[in-house]
């Protein structure tokens, strides 16, 4: 079991990962993550994108 936090692209509030999944895109098979933030937002975004917003230590 993994909780997987990261921060939403709209509020910036602590978002989780709700589940991860790979779509077909015109470039090939792209992870994408879909995330739900603490304050109801949900989003579904690749996964690279999430690289530069990960929600580690600080
Ligand atoms: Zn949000």
């Amino acid at each position: 079991m993994s909780l997987d936090l990261t921060r939403c692209p709209d509020c910036d509030a602590p978002a989780e990962v709700e589940w991860r999944a790979v779509m077909e895109s015109t470039d090939g098979p792209v992870e994408h993550a879909r995330l739900r933030c603490l304050h109801g937002h949900w989003y579904l975004l690749p996964v690279a994108s999430l690289a530069d917003r990960a929600y580690l230590e600080r």
